[in-house]
């Protein structure tokens, strides 16, 4: 299940900027899957790490806030959780850490609401992914 997390090889700032606007009002991407998108991810920690990061009051502090959100609400716990991600099964996963402290940095003050874990049957994972959800 897991795809990596390494920036994609082409991955720029300025088509980190054009992924993370694709991403505006909910939209989807052709690599969004139904709990995050690693491509917004990459895209986000590109722009956050390779900065500048934008000046308040710009489009683009819109768009790299949105789409902070977004990552840091895509690995958020939800209530039965026990603080542990819902996507990466593991308390405090790696791929939101830039977004959740550019948002830290820029005061936005954003928490996720709580969400439900995922239902296993949507993903319809392999007998051994299963085995590995399960450890059984
Ligand atoms: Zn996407
Ligand atoms: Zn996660």
């Amino acid at each position: 299940m897991s795809r990596g997390d390494d920036t994609p090889p082409g991955l720029t700032l300025s088509s980190a900027r054009k992924v993370v606007a694709a991403h505006r009002n909910g939209a989807n991407c052709w690599h969004c899957e139904p709990r995050r998108c690693w491509l917004l991810e990459s895209a986000v920690r590109l722009w956050i790490l390779d900065g500048p990061l934008p000046v308040a009051g710009t489009v683009d502090r819109e768009l790299l806030t949105v789409g902070a959100q977004r990552v840091v609400g895509s690995h958020w716990p939800g209530p039965g959780d026990v603080g542990e991600c819902p996507v990466c099964w593991v308390v405090d996963c790696e791929p939101p850490r830039e977004a959740y402290a550019y948002l830290a940095a820029i005061r936005d003050g954003y928490v996720p609401a709580p969400k439900e874990r995922p239902v296993v049957d949507v993903l319809t994972p392999t007998a051994e992914e299963l085995r590995e959800i399960t450890g059984m």
